[in-house]
């Protein structure tokens, strides 16, 4: 079990429950129980890593809603998981931003979609999306359509979109992966900032140690195909302190947090899950 709640504690934000995922004969995940704790004023990070094909995004769709388990529980907030609702982003590494629309009714869009419910006229949606659109970095683009803007601008507009909608829960599936490198620290340091600001639970795969070492506050290692959680490292991780990552990364403390995690992740190979490494 990841993160035993506490008997008193407000009710999880994510909970999983002997869940098994199979694929016809295959099983992809196995049996996963964890537990993400509600912090009001917070949130959480934590990242994800482990090996292609372990079930990491398999975990984040069934969280989404876009996928059900074979068996066990998903539930969200105490609520069984029974389809995507706006209480949960998602963000891909593949831009997900609509073609046809501009920067500005891309990020508008959900919010149009569930306006009523949301409780915003068209003033406070438009409001609301161009203050996001500047927290991303994205002013000046507003009337542009994504096929013309990098691909760094277009992950900002996925996370402006999804941060539109106000989620609980954020979920991130390798959003950086395609990015060069400058672009990919630029897009950590303003996840940071904005999590920081809007305080949601956020999940992040990733395939870097170094990316899960600096945006998370603890990180889950997944074992080989069927995948558990093997480790949820999270006294060796240093707090983020808002440093840009390449200055985060000088820091004696955050090397050591790298070498913790990757000897965890080389020993996934070899070990059974269920261990714990501080
Ligand atoms: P990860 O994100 O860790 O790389 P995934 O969660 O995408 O892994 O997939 C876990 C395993 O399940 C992989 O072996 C993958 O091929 C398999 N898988 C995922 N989705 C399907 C599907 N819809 N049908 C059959 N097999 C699938
Ligand atoms: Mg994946």
């Amino acid at each position: 079990m990841i993160g035993l709640p506490r008997s008193d504690a407000a009710l999880p934000v994510v909970e999983c429950r002997g869940v098994t995922v199979k694929f016809g004969d295959f099983t992809a995940i196995h049996d996963i129980n964890l537990c993400v704790e509600d912090k009001p004023g917070h949130g959480e990070f934590i990242s994800i890593i482990g090996p292609s094909g372990c079930g990491k995004s398999t975990l984040l769709n069934l969280i989404a809603g876009f996928q059900k388990p074979t068996s066990g529980e998903v539930r969200v907030k105490g609520e069984v998981v029974r389809g995507p609702g706006r209480d949960r982003g998602m963000i891909f590494q593949e831009y997900s931003s609509f073609p046809h629309l501009t920067v500005l009714q891309n990020v508008m869009f959900g919010m149009k979609i569930n306006g009523r419910k949301m409780g915003l006229s068209g003033k406070d949606r438009e409001d609301r999306a161009r203050e996001l659109i500047q927290a991303t970095g994205l002013e000046g683009h507003e009337r542009k359509y994504p096929n013309q803007l990098s691909g760094g601008q277009r992950q900002r507009v996925a996370i402006a979109r999804s941060l539109a909608m106000e989620p609980r829960i954020l979920l991130m599936d390798e959003p950086f992966s395609a990015l060069d490198e400058p672009t990919r620290l630029e897009m950590q340091h303003l996840v940071i900032k904005l999590w920081k600001r809007v305080q949601p639970t956020i999940l992040c795969i990733t395939h870097s140690v170094t990316e899960a070492v600096y945006l998370g506050e603890h990180v889950w290692i997944f074992t080989q195909a069927p995948g558990q959680i093997a480790y949820d490292i999270r006294e060796s991780i240093p707090p983020n302190d808002d440093l840009p990552p390449l200055d985060a990364q000088e820091r004696p403390q955050f090397k050591e947090a790298v070498r913790v995690v990757t000897e965890a992740f080389l020993r996934i190979g070899e070990s059974k899950p269920g261990g714990s490494a501080k």
